[in-house]
């Protein structure tokens, strides 16, 4: 497994103050990050955010557009009424 190390862009460095010199990658769980302009080292655990993926998008649209076939049915019954 080869680790990536990416600048993050537009990250200072808190101990040098230089911009674009902040690596980071990720190993085992844990996030590290360094700089390369001075010795600052920092890790810190990768939060597992809870971010499951629910697809919870199921168009279901019943709309049943039945077709108004309005059937009037017209009962000629004398007797009626
Ligand atoms: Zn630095």
């Amino acid at each position: 497994m080869a680790v990536q190390k990416r600048f993050i862009a537009g990250a200072i460095c808190p101990r040098c103050a230089e911009m674009d010199r902040i690596r980071a990658w990720e190993q085992n769980g844990i996030r590290y990050r360094d700089c390369v302009s001075c010795d600052f080292f920092e890790q810190a655990p990768i939060e597992d955010d809870a971010h499951s993926e629910l697809e919870t998008r199921v168009n279901r649209e019943r709309e049943e557009q039945r077709s108004d076939t309005i059937q009037t049915v017209r009962i000629l019954d004398p007797k009626g009424r």
